[in-house]
């Protein structure tokens, strides 16, 4: 798997334990013990509308999801999530925009693909520090440390494995990508990159 880039980029960041124990908080509140992170009941018991469209024309992949709050005029916060999208990285997205409510609480947010700009070019890594805080904020939420620690523990994995490695994507539903990033991150695998 070619992620040395992505990897060395996650590396620079270290998980916000804080953070962490945030989201334990709340996947404990609302009784969610094993993956997958029920995503979309978590955003309606937390009060907020979910709102899935597809949405493709000019550019319109672009747009993941956006994340409204609730200012008078919506009976609640809404999340909006582009539907083109495959349904794992509906997921993220809802995840994300979730991370926007809870930590931001304030103006209107756009996800934008996590890949590009608005110009199709690559991201600079100053990203700003709320949008890291909420990248963060879904990995912990789609992939939390102690699910995956308990389940390498029962079972551990061999990172170069690719048919394990999906097979704990499958059962998170989450992409490869980001539970290759994940692991990497928690330390749970050593990596063959
Ligand atoms: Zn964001």
């Amino acid at each position: 798997m070619k992620i040395d880039a992505d990897v060395k980029r996650a590396r620079q960041f270290k998980p916000d334990r804080k953070l962490e124990r945030f989201v334990r908080q709340l996947l404990d509140r609302h009784r969610v013990n094993s993956p997958p992170v029920p995503v979309d009941r978590l955003v309606a018991e937390l009060g907020a509308a979910l709102e899935r469209q597809s949405f493709v024309g000019s550019n319109g992949r672009e747009l993941r999801g956006f994340y409204v709050p609730d200012k008078g005029f919506l009976k609640k916060p809404l999340i909006w999530v582009n539907a083109a999208h495959h349904p794992t990285v509906q997921r993220h997205s809802i995840a994300h925009e979730l991370g926007h409510m809870l930590l931001e609480r304030k103006d209107i947010h756009l996800g934008r693909s996590m890949n590009s700009n608005r110009r199709g070019k690559p991201q600079a890594f100053n990203i700003d520090p709320m949008e890291m805080r909420v990248r963060q904020f879904a990995a912990e939420l789609l992939m939390p440390r102690h699910m995956l620690t308990s389940d390498l523990k029962e079972s551990p994995i061999n990172p170069e494995d690719d048919e394990a490695v999906k097979s704990l994507a499958a059962r998170y539903q989450v992409s490869l990508h980001a539970l290759v990033l994940r692991l990497d991150q928690l330390e749970l695998v050593s990596p063959p990159f």
